[in-house]
């Protein structure tokens, strides 16, 4: 018992050091796309708030023995659902991304709205627990809002088919438990929880050319309007990963080729499309890092598996940012060229 209080101290004081801004990104319709872009940017000029994650992720973990990486996805989750849907699920701790409505907080048929006493929240089944240990369960709360989350998944047990199905209970969507999964993979396969460095996806200092051509229309297939950046280079260029992420597609598709997609810990999923071949050893579910090579440039699709040369060898890469439901595209190329002059500077640097 001694134990435990010591714990739920510690928490306490993790959550006390945790400092963050707090400030929220806002997405009219119309700046959508450079939206994420910003949003980055913006992410980039913060305190970093990762090292006070990790300690939280580690002393819930110690308190309720559900590895880190679990609880890290959990949250790195629910924050991407957060940064798509600023309005719908403003942020309700300090640097958690965790956000549970009032109503499922407190109960649905609790008559206190506001209710903050752990028991009669459990009386009304709310979701609500106080994971500090200061006798209220607080829904500005990091550890409460995280620990909510973590120990009502967990209820079903903590092997990972038993999280599964406490993520599809709780989300009632296997999108969600889909990406939670993927998530839990990338923060094990690195141990860390700092991933959001990038790559250029052809070798910086080769042969390619390329423009901004979101949004364009396009001729084969229908009318369809172009969710990415053409990259034209010679066949047989190397094309790599731009992010830490986790092959989620692989494969032929008459539009794109031979294909695949990769997803982030940003919940945005990278397509790369029209290759000439892959890198056998990547193959769906493992995970990668960024520059690490997927495939080559080639000029696949239109067509049956295999139909090639219908049109120049270029690297088709599009960007998509899921939303819970659906996805959309969003412009890459401001982040590419970020991407290439990071990569340009590294170079001339020695690195
Ligand atoms: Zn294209």
């Amino acid at each position: 018992m001694k134990l435990t209080i010591s714990i739920v101290a510690a928490i306490t004081a993790a959550s006390l050091l945790i400092v963050f801004p707090g400030g929220q990104a806002k997405a009219s319709s119309a700046v959508k796309r450079q939206t994420e872009a910003a949003n980055e940017q913006a992410a980039a000029a913060e305190p970093d708030p990762l090292p006070a994650r990790r300690g939280l992720y580690e002393k819930l973990s110690l308190f309720t023995e559900i590895p880190w990486n679990w609880i890290a996805a959990i949250d790195q989750y629910e924050r991407s659902m957060s940064k798509v849907r600023p309005k719908a699920r403003p942020m309700l701790g300090s640097t958690v991304g965790v956000f549970i409505d009032q109503e499922r907080w407190v109960g649905p048929l609790n008559p206190n709205t506001d209710d903050s006493s752990p028991a009669s929240i459990r009386f009304f089944n709310g979701i609500g627990r106080d994971g500090d240990g200061n006798g209220h369960a607080e829904r500005t709360s990091d550890v409460d809002l995280l620990y909510s989350l973590v120990s009502r998944v967990a209820a079903y047990g903590t092997t990972e088919d038993d999280f599964a199905i406490g993520l599809w209970e709780y989300y009632q969507n296997n999108r969600s438990v889909q990406r939670i999964q993927q998530f839990a993979r990338i923060y094990a396969a690195f141990g860390r929880l700092d991933l959001f460095e990038h790559a250029f996806p052809v070798p910086v200092g080769t042969n390619y050319a390329y423009n901004s051509t979101w949004g364009t229309g396009r001729s084969w297939g229908g009318r369809r309007t172009h969710e990415g950046t053409d990259i034209f280079a010679s066949h047989g260029l190397p094309v790599r990963s731009t992010c830490y992420g986790i092959v989620e597609v692989k494969g032929w598709n008459p539009y794109g080729g031979w294909r695949i997609g990769i997803r982030d810990l940003n919940n945005f999923y990278h397509y790369y499309a029209h290759l000439s071949g892959y890198d056998k050893t990547v193959n769906i579910g493992d995970v990668v890092k960024p520059g690490q090579v997927v495939g080559w440039v080639g000029s696949s699709g239109y067509g049956k598996p295999g139909t090639s040369g219908k049109f120049p060898p270029h690297l088709h890469y599009g960007v998509y940012s899921d939303r819970g439901l659906i996805e959309w595209s969003f412009d890459p190329y401001p982040m590419l060229r970020r991407w290439e002059q990071a990569e340009r500077k590294r170079i001339r640097a020695g690195k």
